[in-house]
């Protein structure tokens, strides 16, 4: 079978335009992803795991290496791929239901009934049913999260990117997104590529965690979790993965691995 993602010998070098000193970010990855996998990639503050998935999103090209969708060579953005942002990019001056249907207003493939009946529908499956109409500076930051979620399934992409979205929410509010979004996921089957330095986080939502090194980053360890779900955060099965990923952070556990393809 073909994963749905592909990365092999990926590279990764920013130069400095002004011939500055070079920065290397990711000196050799490579991992396969299945189809509807909830895959996680980890690793410190710095490491490289947002120029990852913006290669993988087509916003970054690769220095080096293969990056495929579906055995095809990813040269920009695409529909089948939906991103969600570490940051809330809200549209002040356009309504919940506005917001969420950005990106069918800029596919124009529906009319306008059948645009509203899909937002409504998205905003409805993220738990924001009541709130269509208003404005989004009255929305706390777990909702303009729950937007930005809705916004990005609105088109229906295969893969979901997420650039750690819940890391500026309170644990409380995070829990909850957390849960709904595996809640949609499993819903929609999605294959989902989410990237977190949260241990727990990754734990709890992880089919597969890619843990990458200091950059320049390598694979340094893989974890395929079978927890069963809903996962209790507090068992000692979670707590042994949640070990190994802190020794992993602290630079104490693993080992340079090229893996995967399986
Ligand atoms: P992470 O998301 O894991 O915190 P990043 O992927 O954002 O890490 O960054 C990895 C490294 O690459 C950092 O040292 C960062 O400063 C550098 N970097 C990221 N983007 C650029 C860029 N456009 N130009 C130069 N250096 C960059
Ligand atoms: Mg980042």
């Amino acid at each position: 079978m073909t994963p749905k993602i592909r990365i092999a010998n990926l590279r990764k070098t920013f130069t400095d335009p002004e011939g500055g000193a070079e920065v290397e970010a990711i000196r050799e990855v490579m991992f396969d992803i299945e189809p509807g996998r909830f895959v996680i990639l980890f690793g410190p503050s710095g490491c490289g795991k947002s120029t990852l998935l913006n290669i993988i999103a087509g916003f970054e090209a690769p220095s080096a290496g293969e990056v495929l969708l579906e055995g095809k060579p990813i040269t920009g953005p695409g529909p089948e791929r939906g991103f969600v942002f570490q940051e809330f990019v809200m549209y002040p001056w356009r309504t919940v239901l506005g917001n969420v249907a950005i990106g069918l207003d800029v596919q124009k493939k529906l009319d306008k009934p059948a645009r509203d009946a899909r937002a409504r529908e998205l905003v409805k499956l993220v738990g924001l049913a009541g709130f269509e109409d208003r404005y989004t500076h009255v929305l706390s930051g777990g909702m303009k999260q729950r937007v930005a979620i809705a916004r990005a399934l609105a088109t229906d992409p295969e893969i979901l990117l997420m650039d750690e979205p819940f890391g500026a929410l309170d644990a409380q509010t995070r829990r909850s997104l957390q849960d709904d979004l595996l809640r949609i996921w499993q819903q929609m089957s999605k294959t989902i590529v989410f990237v977190t330095h949260s241990v727990q986080e990754a734990v709890l939502l992880g089919d597969r965690v890619i843990s990458l090194s200091p950059r320049p980053s390598t694979i340094n360890g893989v974890f395929d979790i079978d927890l069963k779900r809903p996962r209790d955060t507090t068992s000692r099965d979670f707590a042994e993965i949640e070990r190994k990923l802190m020794a992993l952070l602290a630079g104490t556990g693993g080992q340079r691995a090229t893996l995967v393809h399986d």
